[in-house]
């Protein structure tokens, strides 16, 4: 042990040499704080603290299965093994299981993941006859999403007339209405959401003080990585647990925080100290991931940020190479560019595919680095997206399994009851849809009992439907002899799954078959790793629960070698020796989306920094001129995030033009005899090229922002866009690329922190900094 703490520096070895008591370390982007972490916790084992009392929260499960294997390595697998470490839901799920009965839930209860949430919002929508335009199923998951995260049940919302002020405001008056249902069918079909893992566990903490009792006892050591990332729901578990014995511990950076948009609260790492009587607080300062120029151009980044707790990141790693920064034509020639990139260093530095990650803000770019990467036949994996799991003929696989073990899920059973066609159709499932809210029963129990209640069904239909049920009852026969490997491929057969796709030749067809053989080596997979721990028969529950709280990035062994591509928010924690940071242009990052208050811009900007500190040796920031986005050509000008690096710390590869997008092609002859020095470019919008315009023409180009040359070699355009709100006044009424149109109500503040207030047709009244809203007074 004592090896292992030697590896550390003196303010490292601080937080993992205090045994009790509650803790904070904060620190910048690699310092060590997951090492102290994991350090922490290996020496409270050798200490003589039993595994079972720790509890460890990940931000992947990756990452606990890593952590895990670095405490094995120094105190031993068998006491390793014994740890609780994993993500918030992954371990709140083992928990809820045993506790399930309190609540009123199976101890086979389902997680539905969101696509199966997303899919019961939209049934809910139609059958309140709602506008699914107005009331987005995704939109409105997102809204249930956020009070489940805030704690806020149904009554609450009921009880709270702003929320449902805000709800109508959005044109969205039964929102409450569509949670109540949403809340009642979950329940009704023993499942819970993502967020309900979170909300339940709080529920049972709260009510039932004995359950509170028992885990304050078991976790009595807590620990906590990337905590700036945690939203009040995961706060107040965390919080009920270590209340007893107060060992908690918990590491983040406030500079990345994130996930703001999904809840997290970065006011949970700032208010920590007040929650816990004498809290030791630790920082660390210097970083061993990077090299010099990274760091201090990361730091000059994160220095732009107002709301920030003062740190100081430093490192003894030499100077590296400058940051590069390209720009590209079109986002094919970007991926072209990241392709031969990865391709010529690899050859001169003998380095692997793995060295390399490509990050990005948006899923949708990885498609263009894709195309390049397989041209040069670069091996690549793509984490996120659509997962392994999500699959459709992976979810039909699954959807049979979840039925066997809990006969209630109705969305497992709604997905899988006519496929394959067994002449089941919509007009049946509806009338025992409607049965089953009626008799606040399950469908699964409607159809147990389709002689018993009068459907007005036909013989025939009865029949299939009671041909289901035994079907479905002989698979439960199954599961409690056999395992559920032999389970799953009979199921596969059985139910005609595979003949279903037999029937398409396809190579889509093919490879989808082959999903299913991977899904069986899966689960075969799993009972080996099941019996090597404990020596228990597989259990398919087991695997079931692994599956939906999977994410693609637990998948990755690390086994072969291959290029990474991700995007900016999954790689919160990780490191590599070269990253590319791509699509590094206006509108994409920071994203359009956030650019009308300074707190959504100032997450951007710690998105950058969570980007930009992943990388260890070399950096790249790539942009293009234009990129299809929505099917369309787009232009774009490069990122404020490129500007706002310290120059010194880049190197330009290709020659910048300084605000090219307004460069004019001047044709002496065109303008006769206007004064040219007044003369400007009006702001293009898509497809339509600039126009010259004077200062007297009716529309100012008011939002374009003044783009600092960008290296010493090209010279400052000398006529450049006029500061952007100059001109505009209280009464005006203006454009606004998102918004529409409006009419500005106030304006406060000056120079750069000017902002107004707009009374938009759509959308309401919103205050933007002038600086970054686009708009044109018309
Ligand atoms: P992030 O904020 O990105 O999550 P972090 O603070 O958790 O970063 P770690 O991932 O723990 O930082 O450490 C960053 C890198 O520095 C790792 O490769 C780690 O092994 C290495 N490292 C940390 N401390 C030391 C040390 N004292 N000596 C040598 N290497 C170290
Ligand atoms: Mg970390």
């Amino acid at each position: 042990m004592e090896r292992y703490i030697s590896q550390l520096n003196e303010a490292q070895r601080a937080p993992v040499l205090q045994k009790d008591g509650p803790m904070i370390v904060i620190a910048g982007a690699g310092s060590g704080k997951t090492r102290v972490l994991t350090m922490r916790i290996a020496y409270l084992m050798a200490q003589g603290v039993d595994a079972f009392n720790i509890l460890a929260l990940t931000f992947t499960n990756k990452a606990a299965r890593e952590m895990k294997k670095r405490i094995a390595d120094i105190v031993g697998n068998s006491e390793a093994k014994n740890l609780w470490m994993g993500t918030f839901h992954s371990i709140f799920a083992k928990i809820l299981r045993f506790e399930a009965d309190k609540l009123g839930y199976p101890s086979n209860f389902t997680i539905y993941d969101s696509q199966d949430s997303i899919r019961l919002i939209g049934s809910i929508i139609k059958e309140m006859q709602l506008d699914k335009d107005v009331y987005k199923p995704k939109q409105v998951l997102s809204r249930i999403s956020t009070y489940k995260n805030s704690l806020i049940t149904v009554k609450a919302y009921y009880n709270n007339p702003e929320l449902q002020e805000a709800d109508a405001m959005s044109k969205k008056p039964r929102l409450g209405e569509i949670y109540e249902q949403y809340v009642e069918r979950c329940f009704k079909s023993g499942a819970m959401d993502f967020d309900d893992l979170l909300l339940r566990t709080n529920e049972l903490l709260n009510r039932f003080p004995d359950v509170l009792m028992k885990y304050q006892d078991r976790f009595r050591y807590i620990l906590v990585d990337e905590y700036q990332d945690t939203n009040h729901s995961q706060y107040l578990i965390v919080r009920a647990l270590s209340d007893r014995f107060q060992n908690i511990c918990v590491v983040g950076d406030d500079a990345q925080s994130i996930y703001a948009f999904r809840g997290a609260n970065i006011n949970n790492i700032l208010n920590f100290q007040k929650d816990y009587d004498n809290v030791q607080m630790y920082r660390l300062e210097q970083n061993y991931r990077s090299s010099r120029n990274i760091v201090e151009a990361a730091n000059s980044i994160i220095d732009k940020n107002k709301t920030k707790l003062d740190k100081v990141v430093w490192t003894a790693n030499e100077d590296g190479p400058k940051i590069k920064v390209h720009r590209s034509l079109t986002d094919g020639e970007e991926g072209r560019f990241v392709a031969s990139t990865i391709f010529e260093e690899k050859m001169q530095q003998q380095l692997k595919n793995g060295s390399f990650a490509v990050l990005y803000r948006t899923n949708a770019q990885s498609r263009a680095i894709e195309d390049a990467l397989r041209k040069r036949d670069i091996p690549y994996r793509i984490y996120g997206g659509l997962s392994f799991y999500q699959r459709k003929e992976i979810k039909d696989v699954l959807g049979y399994l979840r039925l066997v073990i809990n006969p209630k899920d109705e969305e497992a059973l709604v997905r899988v009851i006519n496929y394959p066609a067994r002449g089941i159709g919509g007009t049946t499932i509806e009338k025992l849809t409607v049965a089953a809210n009626h008799y606040k029963r399950s469908i699964f129990e409607v159809m147990e009992n389709i002689d018993r209640i009068d459907l007005r069904l036909n013989a025939g239909t009865k029949n299939k439907i009671q041909d289901f049920v035994t079907m479905i009852k002989s698979f439960q026969i199954i599961n409690e002899t056999q395992d559920a490997f032999y389970l799953a491929e009979h199921v596969t057969k059985k139910t005609g799954l595979i003949q279903e796709l037999k029937k398409d030749a396809t190579p889509e067809g093919i490879a989808r078959i082959e999903n299913i053989e991977e899904l069986l080596n899966g689960i075969r997979d799993f009972i080996e790793g099941q019996k090597e721990v404990d020596g228990a028969r597989g259990a398919l529950s087991e695997f079931l629960e692994d599956v939906a709280l999977a994410t693609d990035m637990d998948k990755d062994t690390g086994d072969d070698d291959r290029v990474a591509l991700m995007t900016i928010h999954l790689a919160k924690g990780l490191e590599f020796p070269h990253v590319f940071i791509v699509g590094m242009e206006e509108d994409l990052f920071p994203s359009a989306m956030s650019m009308n208050t300074r707190s959504e811009l100032e997450e951007e900007r710690r998105l950058f920094y969570v980007a930009l500190t992943r990388a260890e040796h070399q950096a790249y920031l790539t942009y293009a001129q234009s990129r299809y986005r929505w099917g369309k050509l787009v232009d774009s000008e490069p990122s404020r995030f490129i500007e706002e690096i310290t120059d010194s710390f880049l190197e330009y590869l290709t020659p910048v033009e300084t605000n090219y997008r307004y460069k004019p092609m001047i044709n002496n002859d065109i303008f006769g005899d206007v004064d040219k020095s007044k003369l400007r470019l009006n702001k293009p919008t898509n497809g339509i090229p600039p126009k010259w315009v004077t200062d007297n023409d009716p529309k100012p180009d008011s939002g374009i922002r003044r783009l600092k040359p960008m290296s010493s070699g090209s010279a400052p355009a000398s006529s450049g866009p006029a500061m952007p709100d100059s001109k505009l006044a209280v009464g005006n009424v203006v454009m606004h690329e998102r918004f529409g149109k409006g009419q500005v109500l106030n304006i406060e503040g000056a120079g750069p922190d000017k902002k107004a207030e707009i009374k938009f047709d759509v959308g309401g009244i919103k205050k933007l900094l002038l600086r970054f809203a686009k708009l044109d007074v018309i």
